[in-house]
């Protein structure tokens, strides 16, 4: 399949902590099959102060989570869906949700 989910994509998490949590597709990386979403699977990391104008404390960090744990957000659905490809006349193709056959 060509078309999956992408950089850019709303997704929704079906597995794991953030289980129902949805977020911004920040970055995928093919090879691992993982990727980066807003706000999900946030990894809290302890930053010291470099300088006093610099604030210091916990920085949160969107960590890898793997592909298999999240679904496409249908925002007619308003949930994780699972999706097919529609192939056009013009023949471009789109990804559809299965459930209400919008174009995700
Ligand atoms: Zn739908």
């Amino acid at each position: 399949m060509s078309l999956r989910i992408k950089k850019g994509d709303k997704i929704s998490v079906i597995a794991g902590k953030d289980k129902g949590k949805t977020g911004k597709v920040l970055k995928f990386d093919r090879t691992k099959e993982k990727l980066i979403a807003e706000g999900i699977n946030i990894a809290k990391k302890h930053a010291r102060r470099k300088s006093e104008s610099e604030q210091g404390g916990i920085k949160e960090i969107p960590a890898l989570i793997h592909v298999s744990n999240v679904m496409l957000f249908c925002t007619s659905c308003n949930k994780g869906v699972r999706f097919g490809i529609k192939v056009s006349d013009d023949k471009t193709k789109a990804r559809i949700c299965k459930k209400c056959q919008k174009v995700i």
